[in-house]
């Protein structure tokens, strides 16, 4: 068979990994191939609900605008849904209370959109939706342990039941085509180099960011506001944040973080302590007029990595890497779903392009590219962050230059509507990183000064 994933030869496709990327690539296979087999780990859970396979998904997750377009294309009425099952939409500025950089945000009209609500859910909706369709097939409670094949091709996968009591005996699944999705932790590079072949370079950026969450009830008294959450963001000069976001249900998402050294802690009332870090008490007082109704839980692995399958190497045709297991990053920029959802149209326009043979090596370019916007900003704003390390961390030629333009939009996001537009529509994943140099934006972030911002947290929306 040749370098081909195209439709005519590829008859079976294991996806490695049954959470968002490996869902969404099942998804688009079905449209090529004969029978797609989802992978997966864990024993799903029924509903929507936390499991060990995923553990970030105690953490807070949004869904932002580039993330829901994408959702929406591939499972059309997607995000209508989440809205139906109570996760809340969140106008941005409007909605929120956020400081960053010393200013407090106006709350003038939302420009961009997010959904909050449980990780959990949006997940289990996903899998609803792309179960339903009989080409899909989930394997549940069975590992990955390695690939068939040989440097030149891949021909399936090696599996092991997980679980008390059952037979560990690995077996083979024959596939045409072999998509990992198993996520940051992929074994991907052992796997390659068990049938000869060559693990791609790892680029690494690693600020040492710690999360450690819980869950609260509604806070009783306190100042009457209508916001929906509040948002401390970590800089350079100040490096603790903290996020208190509604989860649709009553109940709230409280998320502190710290660096390495000072990680936010898990044990019972030091979480709450911690939260004095903080630039300023409005999250540490919402936090003591709110029952807890969780333990806390931690999370450490946070690093950006991004496995460049692009680059020349002895690699097998027949594979290919999407989502956290081909690129992930810092969770704080709330990317990680939503790229996922980008690698699959990605991945769909990629098999459709009548232009195109659509080789190993051109869909995995595909699926890097659509990656690389949300690299350059998580890579870019880290490698500022104290202590950063990794390949990633060493300043390129245009890093100056751009990190000073950058801090120019950065001291005037808060106050100005259109450059904090601009800026929301390039981070939200749905405007080119250039649109931040058009000349209605550079004129303001040149010449304009920066607008004036609330001194305190501003409790009301703006009329
Ligand atoms: C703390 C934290 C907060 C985050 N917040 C946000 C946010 O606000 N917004 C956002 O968009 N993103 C966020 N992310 C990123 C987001 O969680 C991921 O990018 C997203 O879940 C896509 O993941 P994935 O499907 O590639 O991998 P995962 O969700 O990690 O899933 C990998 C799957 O593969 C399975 N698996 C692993 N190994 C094997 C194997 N050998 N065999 C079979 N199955 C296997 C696992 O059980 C799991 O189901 C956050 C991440 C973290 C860590």
């Amino acid at each position: 068979m040749a370098d081909d994933l195209g439709r005519r030869t590829t008859r079976h496709a294991v996806v490695i990994g049954g959470s968002l990327a490996g869902l969404l690539a099942a998804r688009v296979l079905a449209e090529h191939a004969e029978k797609v087999t989802v992978v997966e780990r864990d024993r799903l859970p029924e509903g929507p609900e936390a499991r060990p396979g995923v553990p970030q998904g105690r953490h807070l997750h949004v869904l932002i605008e580039g993330g829901q377009q994408a959702l929406d294309e591939l499972l059309p009425g997607f995000t209508d849904e989440l809205g139906k099952l109570g996760a809340p939409k969140m106008g941005i500025p409007r909605d929120m209370v956020q400081w960053q950089n010393g200013r407090w945000f106006r709350r003038s009209a939302a420009t961009a959109h997010f959904f909050t609500g449980p990780r959990a859910q949006l997940e289990w909706l996903v899998r609803q939706r792309v179960l339903a369709d009989p080409r899909v097939e989930l394997v549940e409670g069975v590992e990955t342990v390695g690939l068939t094949g040989d440097s030149s091709r891949v021909r399936g996968v090696r599996l092991r039941e997980r679980g008390a009591g059952v037979d560990k005996k690995t077996r083979t699944l024959a596939a045409d085509l072999v998509v990992d999705a198993s996520g940051r932790s992929t074994k991907a590079a052992d796997w390659l180099a068990d049938i000869g072949a060559e693990a791609p370079h790892e680029e690494t950026l690693e600020t040492g960011l710690a999360y450690a969450t819980r869950v609260y009830g509604s806070p009783v008294g306190g100042p009457d506001t209508d916001a929906l959450g509040y948002y401390v963001v970590p800089n350079p000069s100040q490096v603790y944040g903290g996020v208190v976001l509604p989860l649709g249900d009553g109940r709230h998402l409280v998320t502190l973080s710290g660096l390495r050294g000072d990680e936010p802690p898990v044990e019972e009332g030091a979480f709450e302590e911690y939260a004095k870090r903080l630039p300023h008490p409005v999250i540490g007082d919402w936090l003591a007029r709110a029952e807890p109704e969780s333990p806390v839980y931690g999370f450490r692995k946070t690093a950006n990595v991004r496995r460049r399958y692009d680059r020349p190497g002895r690699r097998p045709a027949g594979f290919l890497a999407t989502g956290d297991a081909l690129c992930a990053f810092n969770p704080i920029y709330g990317q990680g779903m939503a790229v996922a959802a980008l690698n699959a149209v990605a991945l769909r326009r990629a098999l459709a392009d009548p232009g195109r043979t659509p080789t190993t090596r051109v869909v995995q370019r595909a699926l890097l590219d659509s990656s690389r916007q949300a690299w350059d900003i998580s890579a870019g704003a880290d490698k500022k962050m104290p202590g950063a390390t990794g390949d990633a961390a060493n300043p390129g030629p245009l890093d100056r230059a751009v990190g000073w333009y950058l801090g120019r939009v950065q001291q005037r996001v808060a106050g100005d509507p259109a450059v904090g537009a601009a800026f929301r529509a390039v981070s939200n994943l749905t405007a080119p990183l250039t649109s931040l140099f058009a000349p209605s934006v550079a004129r303001a972030v040149l010449f304009g000064p920066p607008v004036e911002t609330p001194a305190e947290p501003p409790l009301r929306r703006e009329a």
